[in-house]
């Protein structure tokens, strides 16, 4: 278990190390308040590569995440960047989905995503050789094919998972082991974190990612950042 755990990070931070920095990659990481995003960044710096940092600002953020930013920018002494739709988007979307769209019509719902994750999240790409992204294969059956590094076709960059193989514990111990903060929503039954209203805690057994997007199929259960086909 331990060798497992040790063999994993070893894993993770030659992954950054020789196919980021060694060959003097230009890197951006995702931060999307959750631990294994935190990990990210203390993996790349034990790596001793250089990225950037961005974070998708969807104004449907907990107050909690936005604290959260504040808290891992000190931890780490990094810089995020914030990337959002702007005023005009959010406008148009708000008069097509009003109140309860995204619960009622999946189509809306993957609009309201778009607008507010793919549009910016595009944006936070550009220009850069890859992204570093904290998905894992345990998180969900949408992700069961993860690979350690792939080809992002939908933004036509290299995509970088250093957490491929990470269970939830390995995440729960690199935490501990390093003494890093954690969103404060985790002690409060969050499992899985993203935007307010699509986002619940979870009772004990239940899936990691049953609190995201709870009323629709699991196989649907994505925002379209890190789908490998549409689904
Ligand atoms: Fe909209 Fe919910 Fe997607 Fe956030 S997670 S962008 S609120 S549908």
């Amino acid at each position: 278990m331990s060798q497992a755990y040790d063999i994993k990070i070893a894993e993770a931070i030659n992954t950054l190390k020789e196919l980021i920095g060694d060959k003097a990659l230009n890197v951006t990481l995702a931060f999307s308040h959750q631990s294994e995003d935190a990990i990210n960044i203390s993996l790349a710096q034990k790596a001793g590569i250089d990225f950037d940092v961005f974070t998708l600002e969807t104004h449907k953020l907990f107050d909690e995440s936005l604290a959260y930013e504040k808290e891992i920018e000190a931890f780490f002494g990094v810089e995020i960047k914030r990337f959002s739709a702007n005023d005009e988007q959010i406008k148009d979307l708000e008069a097509k989905v009003g109140e309860f769209g995204i619960f009622d019509d999946i189509d809306l719902r993957k609009e309201c995503c778009h607008v507010r994750k793919l549009i910016p999240l595009a944006r936070a790409l550009k220009g850069y050789h890859g992204w570093i992204s904290g998905i894992r294969i345990a998180q969900s059956i949408t992700r069961s094919d993860t690979k350690l590094v792939e080809f992002d076709g939908k933004f036509e960059l290299l995509k970088f998972n250093p957490l491929t193989h990470f269970s939830d514990e390995d995440v729960e111990r690199y935490m501990t082991e390093f003494a890093i903060p954690q969103n404060s929503l985790y002690a409060k039954g969050f499992k899985s974190i993203g935007c307010k209203p699509c986002t619940r805690a979870i009772s004990e057994g239940e899936d990691i990612r049953a609190g995201r997007w709870w009323w629709e199929n699991p196989e649907h259960k994505e925002c379209g950042l890190h789908l490998h086909k549409e689904k």
